[in-house]
């Protein structure tokens, strides 16, 4: 055999070895699709006459902000094809025009838009800040205490983006923070391993690509339980599906019509990924208005439905006197009683104030005596999940706060 013959074989057996982890990981991805259909036949969801349930997406920017392509069609068709009951854009600001007041807003094709924006201050903190209005434009170079002053004089809602940044946590007049975000999970991801995991899977389990990356927010919940343990006040955590639609490869013709390529991450898929699940009052409508204030109110939790329907999920707490839900206070009093519901069985981590305080497994129901004075919230766990999905979260609940 010749050198370059040896060398050529030598190169191919580094190149065949080299693939059979993402032959592995395809592998995988094949158990876990299936067992994401046995968890969404499993579901028990107990009724509810008390609250009704609505879901839908936070964080969304289309082709006004100037980062993305996305179209209000493709925006509108993804909703729907979600069943999607609200859909919350945060178009980035533009010196020359109002994007707020020309991106998606009221309802379209039975979903709910609301139309806000993401504002960055001149100290590079960001915000969620929805409805929006042409004060955004202002935002950049306003302090961040002005820009939460003039929102709540709107009745609007603002909440914190990207808190890895955030400085100005003693600044009054935010309602939340932005715990999980698909964007930021998704640039920790190496795009070496993107690129193999893309060529074995794509094909075949577009969405479940997710799972190689998706990673419990340590940092933001961190960020969120601190924050609310420092200020004493009540904050609400969201997840952002951050979609832009703008990542992919792709060859087009003059016309922009697409020759070849694929497009990583279409509205579609991405909003399948994460939810925000909010809960009105049975005989409330979904409305702008009751919209900002449930969000406002902590009364929603973070799905992460690709993984198993989470809707049904309850997080509510009594003391004889009171009952109240996830996002509320609570007198002490005599002792109260949390108690968690959850639509299949499942591994449920009840934390107090950041610290684990339960954490067991194989729950479907369960009802917890506290005597102590706290911040109370649920993560809830699928370990009949394969491979690293088992131990991220499916469920982060909003804090019931024992006072
Ligand atoms: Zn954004």
């Amino acid at each position: 055999m010749k050198r370059w013959q040896k060398l050529l074989l030598v190169l191919l057996a580094i190149l065949i070895c080299s693939q059979i982890p993402f032959a592995y990981r395809r592998y995988r991805l094949g158990r876990l699709s299936d067992a994401i259909l046995q968890i969404n036949s499993q579901r028990q969801p107990k009724p509810d006459e008390k609250f009704g349930e609505y879901k839908g997406v936070v964080h969304v920017h289309s082709f006004l902000g100037g980062h993305s392509t996305g179209t209000f069609e493709a925006i509108i068709a993804a909703a729907k094809q979600n069943q999607l009951d609200f859909v919350v854009m945060t178009e980035h600001m533009s010196a020359n025009f109002n994007t707020a007041a020309m991106t998606l807003k009221d309802v379209h094709g039975d979903v709910l838009f609301i139309n806000g924006n993401e504002v960055s201050t001149p100290t590079n903190e960001r915000l969620l800040i929805f409805p929006g209005d042409e004060t955004a434009v202002m935002t950049e170079s306003s302090a961040i205490a002005d820009v939460l002053a003039r929102t709540k004089v709107r009745g609007a809602s603002a909440l914190v983006a990207y808190p890895e940044e955030f400085k100005s946590w003693n600044t009054p007049g935010y309602d939340g923070v932005e715990v999980y975000n698909v964007y930021t999970n998704a640039r920790t991801m190496n795009p070496f391993v993107m690129l193999f995991d893309g060529l074995w899977s794509y094909r075949s389990y577009p969405d479940l690509l997710f799972a190689t990356f998706y990673a419990r927010p340590a940092n933001g919940l961190r960020l969120w339980d601190d924050a609310i343990r420092l200020t004493g006040k009540r904050l609400v955590a969201t997840a952002g599906n951050d979609a832009h639609a703008n990542v992919g490869l792709s060859l087009n013709d003059a016309s922009g019509k697409r020759w070849v390529g694929f497009q990583a991450d279409p509205y579609e898929r991405s909003f399948r990924l994460v939810r925000m699940h909010l809960l009105l009052p049975t005989g409330e409508a979904l409305n702008s208005g009751s919209l900002v204030q449930a969000f406002s109110a902590g009364h929603c939790f973070i799905g992460f439905d690709l993984f198993g329907d989470t809707t049904g999920f309850r997080f509510v707490a009594s003391n004889g006197s009171d009952q109240k839900i996830q996002g509320d206070e609570i007198a002490a009093g005599n002792g109260v009683t949390l108690s968690v519901e959850v639509p299949v069985s499942a591994r449920v981590v009840l934390l107090k104030d950041g610290q684990v305080f339960s954490d067991q497994t194989g729950i479907k129901e369960k009802d917890y005596a506290v005597a102590e004075k706290g911040s109370y919230r649920v993560e809830v766990y699928l370990p009949q999940l394969p491979g690293p999905v088992s131990a991220q979260p499916w469920i982060i609940s909003n804090p019931i706060y024992v006072k």
